[in-house]
């Protein structure tokens, strides 16, 4: 593996649940050549990724954190997209095991049935027992989180089921660590790895934690999502320092990095 290999992350989305003009809900894609995984679909995700002019057939693989709307909702039609425009190249769609039995019905209920489809969708599930491989050169870990505890009470009398991770990727030689959405600052110090980049979200926890957080840490960049539109330029004001030497970005929809 060679050292200066370098991780292209770019993000499609940068924002939170809540829908507005000036930032897509929260998604992004990691690529290492043409090998590349897209991070969550929410609502609308299709007519973003055209906006960004980002070729569908481009997708490999798809990695969806938990399923709450701004991070799932979009899959259907983006599949749906997929088709439509023809694409033939298979498409691998990673999915927590708990949620699996779920995602297929709500796709067949969709009238999405793949053997109809030109390109095989591949279906594959990930727990947080053990590593996922994709290939030679990407992986990821899956740890739990708390983002849904709050809901336990109601997961158990419905009988639904609660999957929501955060993730280690590996890819070549880098280490990037997601915490997609969480429920409390503990989750962030899920892995202890040394990390290239980290991307934190930035909605479900307070701004003097994420200080806190950045300044006990020393990975070499640090990546803001899911920013709330209301706490945007007071998230920019207590990092200005950290934003200013280079070490902390507030990235916007579209914005590309190489890690
Ligand atoms: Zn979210
Ligand atoms: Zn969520």
């Amino acid at each position: 593996m060679v050292n200066d290999e370098r991780i292209k992350i770019r993000f499609v989305g940068t924002g939170s649940a809540k829908t507005n003009l000036k930032r897509f809900h929260t998604s992004f894609i990691i690529s290492r050549d043409v090998d590349n995984i897209l991070i969550d679909c929410g609502d609308g995700i299709s007519r973003k990724l055209a906006e960004l002019q980002i070729n569908l057939n481009s997708i490999k693989n798809i990695l969806i954190t938990h399923t709450h709307p701004d991070h799932f909702s979009g899959i259907a039609a983006l599949l749906v997209n997929m088709k439509m425009i023809g694409r033939e190249s298979p498409i691998s769609i990673f999915i927590h095991q708990d949620l699996m039995d779920f995602v297929k019905y709500f796709f067949a209920q969709s009238y999405l049935f793949f053997e109809r489809f030109d390109f095989p969708v591949d279906f594959k599930t990930y727990n947080c027992e053990e590593k996922t491989i994709l290939n030679d050169c990407i992986s990821f870990q899956a740890k739990e989180n708390s983002h849904l505890s709050k809901y336990h009470q109601l997961v158990k009398s419905k009988k639904v089921k609660s999957a929501s991770s955060s993730f280690l990727f590996e890819i070549g030689n880098k280490k990037i660590f997601y915490s997609s959405d969480i429920g409390d600052k503990s989750d962030l110090h899920l892995f202890k790895d040394e990390f290239n980049a980290c991307i934190i979200e930035s909605t479900h926890i307070e701004i003097s934690e994420i200080v806190e957080y950045l300044n006990g840490n020393s990975s070499n960049k640090y990546f803001l999502v899911h920013i709330d539109e209301e706490r945007e330029e007071l998230l920019k004001s207590n990092l200005l320092d950290k934003i200013s030497k280079g070490k902390v970005f507030i990235p916007n929809d579209g914005d590309e990095y190489l890690i």
